[in-house]
């Protein structure tokens, strides 16, 4: 198939509101991506150019994708969403032409948010530029399509990573990433804010204490803390398939099967 019809825009119904925890990253992300995309006169009024290229990195399942998808809604704009390894392995042979397409794409259903997620995929890391040519001229003609677009026709990069090393590869120092935002795993407070986006569906039982789930859930992401809900909900379930509350005992006995997937050895890397 043409490359071209592998690029699929999407609309996504992620808000603000279904993302814990955060807020400083939200709001940079409000001001310096939705402001942009909603408002460009206000950046034309003060002769200031709007930033275009954020990496947003840290470890799995903090809500990379979760930010993108909810900037890309809240700025009433298309979402383009491209794995680093679909297009090394879709487009054998033809990488730069995807890149390319990707971007023509972005540009004819501008307003566009393109989520380059797994970059380290498609940027070669230190010591392996140029190692196979095909990621060399990928990154080649990524920069190039990110020196041709514009905010201010509506085009905005994201990428995601969960490798910090590739902070250094050619892609970053070149400078088309304008920002470089750590997302790091939650907190308590971040913690209780995801159980409470992840709750709101389910029918808890009074005794449910979500400050002391979050205080008892160090190393648990946003990915854990949904998985958490959902074994949660299922303990219910075995314990008695007519079951109608989730209760604290459950949440705890869910503890025993969803673990945290952050310890002290994965932030090193961080
Ligand atoms: P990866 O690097 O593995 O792609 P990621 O950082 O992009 O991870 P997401 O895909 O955004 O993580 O998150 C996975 C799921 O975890 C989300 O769909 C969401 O349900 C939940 N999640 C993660 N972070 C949060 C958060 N801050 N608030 C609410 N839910 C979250």
């Amino acid at each position: 198939p043409s490359s071209l019809r592998e690029v699929t825009v999407e609309v996504p119904n992620i808000t603000w509101d279904d993302i814990g925890g955060l807020s400083n990253v939200k709001e940079e992300l409000r001001e310096s991506v939705e402001l942009p995309l909603l408002k460009p006169e206000v950046f034309k009024r003060l002769g200031i150019r709007a930033a275009k290229g954020f990496l947003l990195y840290g470890p799995p399942g903090v809500g990379k994708t979760l930010l993108a998808k909810a900037v890309a809604n809240e700025s009433n704009a298309n979402f383009i969403s491209v794995k680093g390894p679909e297009v090394l392995s879709k487009w054998v042979g033809e990488s730069e032409k995807a890149v390319r397409e990707i971007f023509k794409k972005a540009k004819q259903v501008a307003p566009t948010i393109v989520f380059l997620d797994e970059i380290d995929a498609i940027a070669p890391r230190r010591g392996s530029f140029g190692d196979s040519g095909v990621t060399e001229r990928m990154v080649n003609q990524l920069l190039t399509s990110m020196d041709g677009i514009e905010v201010l026709q509506g085009v905005v990069v994201l990428a995601a990573t969960n490798r910090p090393d590739i902070i250094d590869s050619g892609l970053l120092r070149a400078g088309r990433f304008d920002k470089i935002i750590y997302i790091p795993p939650p907190d308590v407070e971040s913690r209780v804010k995801i159980l409470e986006v992840h709750t709101k569906p389910m029918p808890l039982a009074k005794d449910v204490n979500l400050r002391m789930l979050a205080e008892n859930t160090d190393g648990y992401v946003g990915a854990d803390l949904e998985n958490l809900c959902r074994e949660a909900g299922m303990m219910a379930y075995r314990k008695n398939p007519e079951a109608n509350l989730v209760s604290q005992k459950d949440f705890l006995d869910a503890m025993k099967n969803i673990k945290p997937s952050v310890d002290e050895e994965v932030l090193k890397f961080y």
